[in-house]
Formats: structure tokens, C-alpha cells, sequence
């Protein structure tokens, strides 16, 4: 089959990767010069995990297996540990902490030359019959058997296959970035709660530290520069937080405004079809958009190994488990009022005396539940 992909972000690139494994003839179209790397760190759990090994992307040495998933009270005190060991034992793989672009790059190294136009820009397409025209930009034509639009969140892809395509914006921001850093975590992700919001911490290997915190964000952002907000809105926060903010230059502080689509029904329309932030862009906590992107890419390469006809269960199979991944990766995070009774100290400190196997447990029912990969 010839198969066209708009898009050489993680998703276009994890799909050219299966696709072009599985034997059909594969060309990406990516509007930028080269691969736009950049952006903060992922967080591969388990099922993104078993994806890549499904692909044979090679993952030695990419990024950093997480010792433990844990979670702090503001005021430094433990409330929750998942050891990462037991997630791998219960889920056959680890979870691991990884820069975007090292993933980006690592998916690009495993395709032959030329399977990436950079430079082309999709403008639209059109089906006659069993082909897909696609025209770019420059005016440059591909014809192929299938179209899948992996152009990220704001897809024109998706544009032209449903009329219109307009993100909503959540109201909140992850202030993010990716450092060389003292921070020692031990190899684990923190993420601490309390009653200014939430915010996140882990290893991405070769001695970096990642960070977020997510923080309200009205449509023309708040006053003052980031990373004063933050030493403002966190600063009383425990270890590692104080620490990291004393480390940190607004240099080192990046501003991604999160963004959430309504899921719909059809994934695609025709022999065109829709995959990773272009199908369901949604707030990065709890590191959903990029596994669920891994989940999309296994679910078609999936089906299209059983026949094409079978392509059209694509929708149906994904769509209940992006969904709750993206009420969750929205309504999981703690910034905007009213506080909830979980960011009260008295009640993280009652979380407490769960056990790690219970935290592990509830993390596994989620990363099932979100899945169609895991066992
Ligand atoms: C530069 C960048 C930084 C990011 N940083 C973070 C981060 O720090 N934290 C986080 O959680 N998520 C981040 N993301 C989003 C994250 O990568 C995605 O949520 C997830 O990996 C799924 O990605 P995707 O491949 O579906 O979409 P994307 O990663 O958005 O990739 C889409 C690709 O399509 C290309 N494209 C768009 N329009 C066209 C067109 N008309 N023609 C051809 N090509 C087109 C884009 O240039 C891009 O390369 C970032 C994305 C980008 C592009």
C-alpha cells in the first residue's frame, strides 16, 4: 500500500516506523526544515513503552528507567510511592523519563533516507475513488492509498477531512523545561499537590531533570514573566521544588498553554485517517498525548495487518480509551478553584498510609484502562 503521512512529530514518525516494517510503501510530509525538536520530557509508561519495542526502535540508553513514581504533599511529606520495578513486573515494561527530542530522534534514525520530505507543507486533499491527492503547499502532489494526518494539534489534515478543527483552550499552562540539574531524584518522577496547584519532577538521563508546573492561564497569559510566577505561587513549596527554582533562569523556562479537543466518533473520513495530538490534543499531565499517540499508531498497525477493511474498527477500538485519558489528563490536575480536599495537607497526610502495592495497583488499573496494548 502507499501510505502518506502529514507530520514527522512522534506520531507520524512511530507510524512511518510500522508501517514501512510492515511493508508498504511509506512518505512523510513535514512542514518544517528538519525534525522540530525542542519541548520538554515524556514520560514513557509501560504501554508507550511495549509500542516502541513492537516497532523495534532500539531503547538502549534512551532516556532514564524510573526507579519510582511517587507523590509529595507540598510540604515534602511521601504520600504515595509506586516502585518501578513492580510496574514492570505487573506490566511487562518500565516506565521510563525521556527528552522529546531524544524520542524524536531516535524514531527518525530507523528510516531509510528520504522517507521524510521536510520543507512540505499539506494544503488539502481529495479521494477519487480508492486514492487520496494530496497537494501541498508549494503546489508539490502525492497520490496514495491511504492518508494518515499525524500534523499535531492544530491539523490541517484533520481540517479537511471534518470541515474545521478548533482546539479549546483549558485555561491552564504547564510551565515547563528540561535542565542540566544538582536536583538529585534517585532515579524516581515526583509530582507534589497542595493548595497552589501541582507540580512535576523526573530524570530524562545524561544528568537532566525535568520539570512542570501547571499554573492558571487566562487567554492572554497572566503578568509578569514565568518563572517570577512561579517562585511567587511555589516558593514556599519543600525540597525539590525550592531547590529547582533556585537553580532555574527564565532561560530555562518554557510556556506551553494546554489545549483539548472534542474526541469524535469518526477517526477519519474515507481512506483518510487521524492519529496522535491531531486526533485528541489534551493537557500533557499524567504524560498521556504521546502515549496515546503510541496507542493509535499499534491499533492501526493492528488492524491494517488483518486488512485494510478492517480499518474502519480504528475509531471504535480507540475512541472510550482516549477519551478517559483525556478527562484525566484534564480533570486530574489541581490548579483552578475551588480547591479540592486532596491539596489539603490533613487528607495527604491520611493518603499516606496507603500501601506502595495499592498505589501500584491503581496505576495499573489506569494505564489498563487507557490501553489497548497491555495485557
Ligand atoms: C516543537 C514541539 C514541542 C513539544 N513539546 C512538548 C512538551 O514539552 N511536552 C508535551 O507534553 N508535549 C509536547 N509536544 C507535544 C507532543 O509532542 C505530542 O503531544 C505528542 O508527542 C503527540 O505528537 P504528534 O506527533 O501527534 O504531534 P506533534 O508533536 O505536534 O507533531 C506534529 C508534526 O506535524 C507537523 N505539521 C503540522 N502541520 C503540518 C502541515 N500542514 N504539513 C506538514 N507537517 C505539518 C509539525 O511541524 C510537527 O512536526 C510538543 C510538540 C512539538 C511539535
Amino acid at each position: 500500500m502507499r501510505i502518506l503521512i502529514v507530520g514527522a512529530g512522534i506520531s507520524g514518525l512511530a507510524a512511518a516506523r510500522g508501517f514501512q516494517a510492515a511493508g508498504h510503501r511509506v512518505t512523510v510530509l513535514e512542514r518544517a526544515e528538519r525534525l522540530r525538536a525542542g519541548g520538554g520530557a515524556i514520560t514513557l509508561w509501560p504501554n508507550g513503552v511495549t509500542v516502541l519495542r513492537d516497532l523495534g526502535v532500539d531503547l538502549a540508553g534512551l532516556g532514564a528507567t524510573l526507579s519510582a513514581v511517587g507523590l509529595l504533599s507540598a510540604r515534602g511529606r511521601p504520600v504515595l510511592t509506586v516502585p518501578g520495578e513492580d510496574l514492570e513486573a505487573r506490566l511487562g515494561a518500565p516506565a521510563l523519563g525521556v527528552a522529546r527530542t531524544d524520542l524524536l530522534a531516535r524514531l527518525f534514525e530507523g528510516l531509510p533516507e528520504g522517507t521524510v520530505r521536510f520543507g512540505e507543507r499539506f494544503a488539502r486533499y481529495v479521494q477519487h475513488g480508492r486514492t487520496v491527492r494530496v497537494e501541498t503547499e508549494s503546489g508539490t502532489v502525492h497520490d496514495a492509498d491511504l492518508l494518515i494526518g499525524a500534523d499535531g494539534a492544530w491539523s490541517r489534515v484533520r481540517a479537511a477531512a471534518f470541515g474545521a478543527n478548533v482546539p479549546k483552550a483549558t485555561g491552564v499552562a504547564t510551565v515547563q523545561g528540561l535542565i542540566p540539574s544538582k536536583v538529585e531524584l534517585d532515579g524516581r518522577s515526583l509530582m507534589l499537590m497542595g493548595r497552589e496547584g501541582d507540580a512535576g519532577f523526573g530524570p530524562a538521563g545524561d544528568g537532566r531533570v525535568w520539570f512542570f508546573f501547571d499554573v492558571p492561564w487566562p487567554p492572554d497569559g497572566p503578568a509578569g514573566r514565568p518563572l517570577e510566577l512561579l517562585r511567587r505561587r511555589f516558593g514556599g513549596w519543600a525540597w525539590p521544588v525550592r531547590d529547582l527554582l533556585a537553580e532555574l533562569t527564565e532561560d530555562d523556562v518554557q510556556v506551553f498553554p494546554n489545549h483539548r479537543h472534542a474526541i469524535p466518533r469518526h477517526w477519519g473520513r474515507g481512506r483518510c485517517l487521524l492519529i496522535g495530538d491531531a486526533m485528541h490534543v489534551m493537557p500533557p499531565f499524567f504524560a498521556q498525548g504521546t502515549n496515546q499517540a503510541l496507542e493509535d499508531v499499534s491499533a492501526l498497525l493492528r488492524l491494517l495487518a488483518r486488512g485494510e477493511e478492517q480499518l474502519k474498527h480504528y475509531g471504535p477500538l480507540r475512541r472510550r480509551r482516549a477519551r478517559l485519558a483525556a478527562s484525566l489528563a484534564t480533570n486530574g490536575r489541581f490548579v483552578k478553584e475551588p480547591l479540592s480536599l486532596v491539596q489539603s495537607e490533613p487528607v495527604l497526610r491520611l493518603m499516606a498510609a496507603t500501601s506502595d502495592s495499592s498505589a501500584t495497583a491503581a496505576v495499573t488499573t489506569i494505564l489498563r484502562t487507557t490501553s489497548n496494548r497491555l495485557p
